[in-house]
């Protein structure tokens, strides 16, 4: 099987919509040959509905109906966000010059005229079949690389560069609605002796590992990023210090208490933390939120490592 019959046969389905049973019935029969499912509907209304549940790959769609013709439905199908992306193709009669136009202008992809040419018809639902699989697989594509440019890809969280656009948000919403924003960031304790002990892969065991922790550990809202080499950070929306220290400490005990394997050697780690939050330590931007929490991590290292540190603990234990 060529790759064309292979992309033909790939569920490709077609809609028609018209109120006459006999060009229906052709237009079927056309189609059917060419290896397209064909659904077929009589009216506007249940051409809608039925566009909606199929989601056809194209529909071919009758201008001159009773009730609701075809230039409305097809205004209608691109208004919703489910259907307006179907490639349209409007039937018109070969006489009516000026339908054709009407019809590309609200939307339609092309048009065909009754009585059908059999070639013609095939040929224009098999272009736009191909445009509409090819902008799926496109959209497909695009959706898969906005996220991969957002993560870092040894612990599938976000990155450096994303964990700033999003602090910046977070903390604009959190001064404009007046509710607390919490940033933790942590480091893991000695983990140069462990690459130098172990090599680097039994480094990026624990990075992953401590990621799942992380990742186990936060809400939906929270994001959690890898912010440098062994460094993490985590935005906690409206999250006091109170509660972040808790969720801090739950990640911190569970680090401390986790054997990571590496082929046969097993290794212990910990972690420091230092966090701050708006707020309450009175952070001026969000720049000084992330400055805040990094000194009270700088405050956790020092000061014996394996701890959380706040940002008033730390301006206390600093002074
Ligand atoms: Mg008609």
């Amino acid at each position: 099987m060529s790759k064309k019959q292979c992309m033909e046969n790939k569920e490709n389905k077609i809609l028609i919509i018209d109120d006459n049973q006999v060009i229906r019935k052709l237009a079927s029969n056309l189609l059917s040959k060419r290896n397209y499912r064909v659904e077929l509907a009589q009216t506007g209304k249940q051409g809608i509905e039925m566009a909606r549940d199929l989601a056809p790959q194209v529909i071919l769609l009758d201008v001159m109906m009773p009730e609701m013709d075809g230039y409305e439905v097809c205004k209608r199908l691109k208004a919703d966000d489910l259907t307006k992306d179907i490639p349209i193709i409007m039937v018109t009669s070969k006489t009516d010059s000026i339908d054709k136009i009407k019809g590309l202008e609200i939307g339609a992809a092309d048009y065909v005229t009754k009585p059908f040419d059999h070639g013609e018809l095939q040929a224009r639902v098999a272009t736009q079949v191909k445009m509409k699989n090819l902008l799926d697989e496109l959209e497909e594509k695009n959706t898969i690389l906005e996220e991969l440019i957002k993560k870092d890809g040894l612990t599938n969280l976000y990155n450096h560069r994303y964990f700033h656009e999003r602090i910046s948000e977070e903390y604009n919403r959190a001064m404009r609605y007046s509710y607390p924003l919490s940033c933790i960031l942590m480091d893991i304790d000695h983990f140069k002796k462990v690459n130098d002990t172990y090599g680097h892969q039994a480094g990026d065991v624990i990075l992953k590992t401590l990621a799942k922790i992380i990742t186990k550990n936060i809400r939906q809202v929270d994001i959690a990023a890898r912010y440098g080499g062994e460094e993490f950070a985590l935005i906690l929306p409206h999250t006091y210090i109170e509660k972040s220290v808790v969720m801090a400490e739950r990640i911190r005990e569970q680090v401390e208490g986790t054997t990571f394997y590496f082929n046969d050697i097993t290794i212990k780690a910990t972690i420091s933390m230092g966090l701050a939050c708006f707020p309450e330590n009175k952070p001026a931007s969000y720049t000084e939120l992330i400055r805040f929490a990094d000194e009270s991590l700088y405050v956790a290292k020092e000061s014996g490592r394996n701890r959380v540190k706040t940002c008033l603990t730390s301006q206390t234990s600093a002074s």
